[in-house]
């Protein structure tokens, strides 16, 4: 009933609308109305009430709830269900729990903060309130376990193009990472629930630091992260910039799904690789290699050329990737 409230409000812009009105059309009482209105103010929806006049929506807040978003949102199956938190220890774990109990292909589980946001190999993810895109994907592809790494450069692919769309150009470091300035704007974490021939389910998290402030990164990563706002020099629209990464990656999605090939995202990965052409230095566990990154395949593998001249097709899984002198 929120919702649809909201949604009134929301219809009628600039003009206001009576109690009469939306009691009427929704079968409410002007008592329930009002305390509808309380909860709307609480979660900072500015709404003016003006005696025979009614109702009048001022302005929304800056959250991701669905009600917010949907006006960006044209997806098939991705986030037509949307659970939206205030605040949560990971998306990607909460993601992984409801999956687990037979939350549906395409479910987005979203929050304005995490407490405990993850990595890759259990490192953390700062995720401060309000200023980011922390959001998780809940997936049920019928491929082989062997592909799903191929999510991740989907996932990269699609943010990449949609910072684009909005005027920002980024680079991805293979496999999960997005970069400007050469530091780490978003961060991609694909995780897999299956058996040896058959997937249960994939959560596919995504986390954009948005409009972090630089004062606002802890101490050690001032150096190698950055936000779309310290380099824009400006606020960027949270609710805008999800909804198209959303679509972009649903239709990056189906796309390799239908096909069954990464071709269409391996060339956006390639065309903004940040480490094709460069010497690089591959982390596997505690053992450090130095090559050079010539191509990202079909497979959406990491080609790279050794010293002595021979090359290897690299799958992300367990790797990190550096620069000869720093993060990139
Ligand atoms: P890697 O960069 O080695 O591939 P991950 O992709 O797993 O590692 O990302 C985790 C790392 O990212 C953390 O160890 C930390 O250094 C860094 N990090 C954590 N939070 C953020 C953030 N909000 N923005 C950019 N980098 C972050």
């Amino acid at each position: 009933m929120k919702e649809n409230i909201l949604n009134l409000l929301k219809e009628s812009g600039d003009s206001f609308i009576s109690g009469q009105f939306i009691s009427e059309k929704l079968g409410v009482t002007r008592t329930a109305i009002w305390k509808y209105m309380n909860t709307l103010k609480e979660e900072g929806y500015e709404i003016e009430s003006v005696s025979k006049k009614g109702y009048r929506l001022i302005c929304s807040p800056d959250i991701l709830t669905f009600s917010e978003i949907k006006e960006y949102l044209n997806t098939k199956f991705i986030g037509k269900k949307f659970i939206h938190f205030d605040s949560i220890d990971s998306t990607n774990t909460k993601a992984k729990e409801l999956a687990s109990l037979g939350e549906e292909n395409g479910t987005v589980i979203i929050s304005e903060e995490q407490t405990g946001g993850r990595g890759r190999l259990g490192r953390n993810w700062c995720s401060p309130k309000g200023k980011g895109i922390w959001l998780s994907i809940i997936l049920k592809p019928d491929i082989d376990p062997m592909n799903i790494a191929k999510i991740t450069q989907v996932a990269g692919a699609a943010v990449c193009k949609s910072l684009l769309d909005i005027g920002i150009t980024t680079y991805i470091k293979w496999p999960n990472d997005i970069i400007i300035n050469s530091k780490k704007v978003c961060g991609i974490l694909t995780e897999m629930s299956g058996e040896l021939n058959m997937v249960n389910y994939v959560v596919l998290g995504i986390g954009i630091n948005v409009n972090i402030d630089a004062e606002e990164f802890p101490e050690d990563l001032k150096e190698i992260a950055t936000s779309l706002k310290i380099e824009q020099e400006k606020t960027i629209n949270r609710k805008e910039l999800t909804g198209r990464i959303l679509n972009n990656f649903e239709l990056l999605y189906r796309n390799f799904l239908n096909t069954s090939s990464l071709s269409a995202s391996v060339k956006i990965c390639k065309k903004h690789s940040i480490l094709l052409g460069r010497e690089i230095k591959i982390i596997n566990r505690n053992t450090s290699t130095l090559g050079k990154a010539i191509d990202i395949d079909n497979e959406g593998r990491l080609i790279v050329q050794y010293e002595n001249g021979e090359t290897e097709a690299v799958i992300s899984g367990e790797v990190s990737i550096r620069g000869l002198c720093g993060y990139v």
